[in-house]
């Protein structure tokens, strides 16, 4: 009879330990809520990190699902109370991860998606470097971006160029993330950043049979 294989004392705790954080970001209108919302959808048992935001909703956004959305009030009593991970501003709104969220889940060994900006995303770093993995969504090209912008109908001609102007600005990032995935065919796009996630959990898995045997 073979021997069953041993596990490490605190093999219970690198399970803990090992849950992974997604962070992803994307200049605005690359595509980056889309490809999120099907991943959640997936078999990957990912929890969504639900940003706060000061932004009022677009048409179809939910509330407790899409973000919090909150008054400003609350939101600068919230950073009074030490609640964000990272917290920025964008566009003129406000946006922040919920701390306690993040810390629970990490602590249940439950991987979260996080879709935030590059600031934000440069602060989770710098809190999790050991936890996190980076993925930077780009558009196929400048023109395209603008298109996806026009075609959402949630901002005007004027916020649009605010956007395009970020855009330049943010793809600077790049190279600071550890994947870059291009939202050309959303079909082929999605499958590239699922193959990303699939074989991040599988190294957690392989190190963790390793220090369990
Ligand atoms: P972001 O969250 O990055 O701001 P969205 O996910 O809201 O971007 O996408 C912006 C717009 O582009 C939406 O109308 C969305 O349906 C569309 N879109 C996303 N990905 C693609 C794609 N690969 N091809 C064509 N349109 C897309
Ligand atoms: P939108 O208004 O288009 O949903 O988001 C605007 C920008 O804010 C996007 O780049 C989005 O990723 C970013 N964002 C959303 N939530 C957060 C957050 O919690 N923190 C940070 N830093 N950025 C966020």
């Amino acid at each position: 009879m073979r021997a069953k294989p041993r596990k490490s004392p605190t093999f219970h705790l690198e399970r803990f330990r090992k849950a992974k954080l997604f962070v992803i970001s994307a200049p605005s209108g690359s595509g980056k809520t889309t490809l999120c919302n099907k991943l959640l959808k997936d078999d990957l048992a990912l929890a969504r990190s639900v940003s706060m935001t000061t932004r009022p909703p677009r048409p179809g956004e939910k509330d407790g699902t899409d973000y919090h959305f909150v008054s400003e009030k609350y939101f600068k009593d919230t950073i009074k109370k030490n609640g964000f991970l990272e917290y920025e501003e964008n566009f003129g709104y406000l946006y922040g991860t919920p701390k306690a969220f993040i810390e629970k889940s990490l602590g249940k060994g439950r991987d979260v998606l996080l879709s935030i900006d590059v600031k934000g995303a440069m602060k989770v770093r710098g809190e999790y470097p050991d936890e996190s993995v980076f993925i930077f969504i780009i558009p196929p090209s400048v023109k395209t971006l603008k298109k996806r912008l026009q075609s959402r109908r949630s901002e005007d001609g004027e916020a649009i160029s605010t956007r395009l102007k970020l855009a330049k600005k943010e793809m600077a990032y790049k190279k600071r993330y550890d994947y870059t995935v291009i939202n050309d065919r959303l079909g082929a796009a999605y499958k590239k950043l699922k193959a990303i996630i699939v074989s991040e959990l599988n190294l957690r898995r392989e190190r963790r049979c390793k220090s369990s045997t």
